[in-house]
């Protein structure tokens, strides 16, 4: 075993019981938490199971042959996933990201997205569905996600460089395998296709650049996420973390850059234009993303609530316990009930865990005795 991979204490038997006799909320999609940041964003996860090895989030130590996944009728069956997605719905959720582990390995996730896409907002709005996958299976399955009614896809790329990229995914995954999964979205038509690279210092810094101009002017906006402290077993360090600052500037000194404003209340990425010769943004060069999770705290507007595969509500990545709705789901409660339990949980939510790291030892990661679910588990 590698020293710094921390062995998984399993932070899926421990679970926080979802209140089942609340006094009625009704869903008037105006929810909000005791910071008043509204519930806009589920994010479920699909699979706990990955075929990838990334060694930031799946380290092969760990998740060995011997590790012992979910059973399959632990996980929420589609129609549960479906029925509790349409309550969080009705208090106020417009956009569901479907993740995993590698959510494109779950059977028939195609007759999932179909299902989600007939839910409709508190407006009336069709949900914003998207997905993010390893892009090992999406020359496979893209016209069928696509046909089901997906309208994006994130896809995870963490370099160009073919050796870089086999030793990050540590099953010697191909990187043009990827990159035909990524054209094969594009061919079906999927727009508004992202890829995330995760930086991590000392391993693929050196793939900013290639990437940056491999996907300028591509349609496809590229977004760099600082390596995050999530889980317990990764060995997370602090020298090993590129603030997004440096990703920047690393980029702008080669391809000018302007600040964008936000897409959205709530978006994660700090977008950056490439600029055209006149120092504007030119919208044909595209555009970037940097995704501060570290170096910049973003809690103030999180609006993001995480669904796990066996049904638990996690108010917060960075969350040791989540909420057991499968109990609730699985013991009878009616919609009513689940919904109201649903809505006093949120009420409930004060998470701000990374304005509360910015004050602490940069390599303390989490507060002592604190033990953090895997980020395999609820997805990211
Ligand atoms: N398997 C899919 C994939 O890789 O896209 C979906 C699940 S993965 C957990 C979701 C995202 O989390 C990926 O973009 C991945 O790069 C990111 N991620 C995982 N561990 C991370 C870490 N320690 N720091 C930052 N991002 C991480
Ligand atoms: Fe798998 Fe995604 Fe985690 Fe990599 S980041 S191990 S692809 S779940
Ligand atoms: Fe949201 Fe928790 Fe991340 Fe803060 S640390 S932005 S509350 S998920």
């Amino acid at each position: 075993m590698s020293e710094r991979v921390i062995p998984l204490i399993d932070q899926r038997i421990a679970s926080l019981a979802a209140p089942s006799h609340v006094q009625p909320i009704a869903a008037t999609g105006l929810l909000g938490d005791t910071l008043g940041r509204p519930l806009r964003d589920l994010r479920i996860s699909v699979t706990d199971r990955c075929n990838f090895r990334c060694s930031y989030c799946m380290p092969k130590e760990v998740f060995d042959k011997d590790y012992q996944y979910l059973p399959h009728q632990s996980l929420l069956s589609f129609e549960e996933i479906t029925r509790t997605a349409r309550l969080f719905v009705a208090h106020g959720v417009q956009k569901i990201r479907l993740t995993g582990g590698e959510p494109l390995l779950r059977k028939n996730i195609e007759v999932l997205i179909e299902q989600l896409a007939q839910l409709r907002t508190v407006d009336g709005q069709p949900l914003d569905i998207t997905l993010t996958t390893n892009g090992s299976l999406l020359r496979r399955k893209a016209q069928a996600l696509k046909d089901a009614g997906l309208q994006r896809v994130t896809v995870s790329l963490d370099g160009l460089d073919d050796a870089t990229f086999r030793t990050m995914n540590d099953v010697d995954f191909p990187v043009a395998d990827v990159l035909d999964g990524i054209a094969a979205a594009r061919e079906t038509g999927l727009r508004n296709i992202k890829v995330n690279m995760v930086v991590k210092r000392g391993t693929n810094e050196q793939e900013i650049l290639p990437m940056a101009r491999h996907f300028q002017g591509s349609g496809v906006t590229l977004r760099f996420i600082e390596y995050m402290d999530v889980g317990a077993t990764n060995g997370w360090r602090m020298h090993e973390v590129m603030p997004s600052e440096q990703v920047v500037r690393h980029i702008h000194a080669q391809m000018p850059l302007v600040q964008l404003e936000p897409s959205a209340p709530g978006e994660t990425a700090e977008r950056w234009g490439y600029a055209g010769a006149n120092g504007l943004h030119d919208p044909s060069l595209g555009e970037i993303g940097v995704i501060s999770s570290v170096t910049q705290a973003f809690c103030g507007d999180c609006n993001r609530a995480r669904l796990s595969t066996e049904g638990k509500l996690y108010l917060c990545l960075f969350a040791s316990q989540g909420y057991d709705l499968r109990a609730l789901i699985r013991g009878g409660a009616d919609d009513q009930a689940l919904s109201s339990a649903i809505a006093h949980i949120w009420q409930g939510r004060s998470d701000r865990y990374s304005e509360l790291r910015s004050a602490m030892d940069p390599d303390q990661s989490a507060p002592a005795g604190a033990r953090r679910v895997e980020m395999s588990y609820i997805g990211g």
